[in-house]
């Protein structure tokens, strides 16, 4: 490409509204534009890198025996309501009317058209395993879009189905998407680690995220250097501190003026948080769910869920609730006399002695509470883990850090297909449901990702795989015909080569070209200037500060050999 002819939409400074640095250098190197909150246009130089990301993932798809697939964006509802998922979605979704007002959605995801597709294609258990995928504009109504493209509202995801007649099919399945999604993030250039997630209430067997460091990231990961235990903060189980056993004292009720808060009990008690047990109300859907923890910890809201059976809305509870629950202001509840649907006591508690609850009282606490005897209530792992607690496979030490997914890989088993009654016949003529598994990676997510970990003060260093043009041939000063003629010679020779050259022959100084090309990121640099006259050229790697002067004759074999380390 001739970049005299080229869209060329970089940015000198640095956009106001991105805060990431991704975010800021797909603006800056023109590699799309803001239309409206979370929603971008791609320009050329940034398709070219989405395109050759899907590639990617289209390869390594295909490689282990998924078939690509296209379904519509446009979703009728009558799907989602067999699936149940038509009220659960929530404002996520985009919800339209066609002129009929027959209700559609944008979709979100794929699991009900998948699953709907299998069951009218499926009959038998001959047609099985079948693992379809597509690469594929998805919509959400995301709550904060940010970070660009990282969480926009309108993305592509590839999404895959894997159909299986039995468990152990589904674990090959799952097996071959975790090896295809390691070689895609590892192809695009992106260090990432999988790690367990949280299956949901309904089980679900299995789940792994794939998750990219960043300080940015609004995921939690639990790491263990020693035995490489990792997992979502959301999953991973804490184990309860054994207090220094005490003998039980008597229930006793203290009054406490406006002390409200944890930091006010320290104070006016004069001793620790783990002295305390505080009690947190919360709603879901139409319950109202109490949960204990020891003074110091955070209420691990996916594992309250989970106990729970699910919730579609789940959220702290509104002052009244808490008042109707308590019969008290703010800040004053507790187990004893509470009305609540349910009373959710994590194990710690169970194994303290003497500690301070909320009296469900106005003003009023109680001292020396015990579990057991003074309340009761259904014991379980409901905080997150800490970076003071061991590994919950090897008891070493543990790294919390923040991640952003990538991607994600998911044992859905029979979740929808008994609800939609996608089944098949099995060996002996008996209707079964199929057991399904569902994987997806963010497109758009993976080229920040790639650019968030490849970059530095002057731009984006694209990995070779994923860079929108390999080499940029640089003539100097256009005019001297001697320097435009041996560029020519060597664009004309790479493009022959079936490599992507860009050539630079726009009327600019060579300062500003430099500039240009180092923003975009753009991996082998060929400058062509005075040196012509002795028969050389400059080769420049984007990732080295390292200046290489070549014989012109040399240059197309310095950037084939690039070519070969990097495969
Ligand atoms: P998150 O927790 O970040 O919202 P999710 O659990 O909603 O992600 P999935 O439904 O598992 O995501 O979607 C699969 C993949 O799609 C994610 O791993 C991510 O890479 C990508 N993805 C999800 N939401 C967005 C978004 N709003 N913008 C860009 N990519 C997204
Ligand atoms: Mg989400």
């Amino acid at each position: 490409m001739r970049m005299s002819n080229m869209l060329i939409t970089t940015l000198r400074e640095v956009p106001a509204e991105a805060e990431l640095p991704s975010h800021q250098l797909m603006l800056r190197a023109g590699m799309m534009r803001k239309m409206a909150s979370g929603i971008y246009n791609y320009m050329p130089i940034g398709l070219r890198s989405l395109k050759k990301i899907e590639n990617i993932v289209r390869e390594e798809m295909n490689k282990v025996g998924a078939q690509e697939f296209l379904a519509s964006a446009l979703i009728p509802s009558e799907l989602w309501k067999e699936s149940g998922r038509w009220e659960v979605f929530g404002p996520e979704m985009f919800k339209l009317r066609d002129r009929n007002e027959r209700e559609f959605c944008l979709g979100p995801t794929h699991e009900e058209v998948f699953t709907s597709i299998a069951r009218s294609v499926i009959k038998s258990y001959k047609q099985l395993p079948l693992n379809l995928y597509q690469i594929q504009t998805k919509y959400r109504d995301e709550r904060r879009p940010r970070f660009g493209v990282m969480r926009s509202r309108e993305f592509v995801m590839k999404d895959a189905y894997s159909f299986d007649k039995d468990e152990k099919g589904l674990d090959e399945a799952y097996n071959k998407m975790y090896e295809a999604y390691t070689n895609i993030f590892k192809r695009c250039g992106v260090d990432c680690s999988a790690v367990e997630a949280d299956s949901g209430a309904m089980g679900g067997s299995g789940s792994a995220e794939f998750m990219v460091k960043s300080e940015y990231g609004e995921d939690e990961v639990v790491f263990c250097d020693k035995c490489g235990y990792a997992a979502n903060m959301e999953k991973a189980p804490s184990t309860a501190e054994k207090a220094e056993k005490e003998e039980a004292k008597v229930l006793e009720k203290v009054e406490t003026p406006e002390v409200k808060t944890i930091e006010a009990l320290i104070n006016f008690f004069g001793t620790t948080a783990k002295k305390f047990v505080k009690t947190l109300i919360y709603k879901a859907d139409d319950k109202v769910v109490a949960v204990m923890v020891r003074g110091d910890r955070e209420v691990n809201e996916v594992k309250v869920v989970n106990k729970i059976g699910g919730a579609v809305e789940f959220e702290l509870a509104d002052e009244k609730t808490v008042k109707t629950a308590t019969t008290a202001e703010i800040g004053f509840a507790g187990p004893i006399g509470i009305n609540s649907d349910y009373l959710l006591v994590d194990e710690e508690v169970a194994n303290m002695y003497n500690f301070i609850i909320g009296a469900n009282e106005t003003g009023y606490h109680y001292v020396n509470a015990n579990y057991g005897k003074d309340f009761e209530g259904t014991v379980g792992d409901f905080r997150n883990i800490t970076s003071e607690d061991k590994c919950p496979k090897c008891g070493n030490k543990i790294v919390i850090a923040r991640g952003i997914e990538v991607g994600h890989i998911f044992k859905l088993g029979t979740k929808y297909s008994e609800v939609m009654g996608a089944t098949f016949n099995d060996e002996n003529g008996k209707v079964k449901p199929l057991i399904m598994g569902c994987y997806g990676i963010g497109v758009n997510r993976t080229m920040a990702s790639i650019i968030e970990q490849h970059n530095d003060q002057n731009g984006i260093i694209w990995p070779l795989a994923v860079a929108p043009y390999q080499v940029v041939v640089i003539p100097a000063v256009i005019k001297k015909e001697e320097q435009m003629e041996a560029a020519e010679k060597i664009y004309k020779e790479l493009q022959d080569l079936g490599i992507e050259v860009l050539l630079d022959d726009r009327k600019e100084r060579a300062g500003v070209k430099f500039k240009d090309a180092d923003l975009i990121g753009i991996p082998m640099r060929i400058t062509v200037g005075k040196m012509i006259s002795e028969g050389k050229v400059e080769f420049k790697l984007r990732n080295s500060s390292e200046v290489e002067e070549i014989e012109i004759s040399c240059i197309i074999n310095r950037v084939k050999e690039k070519f070969e380390e990097t495969v």
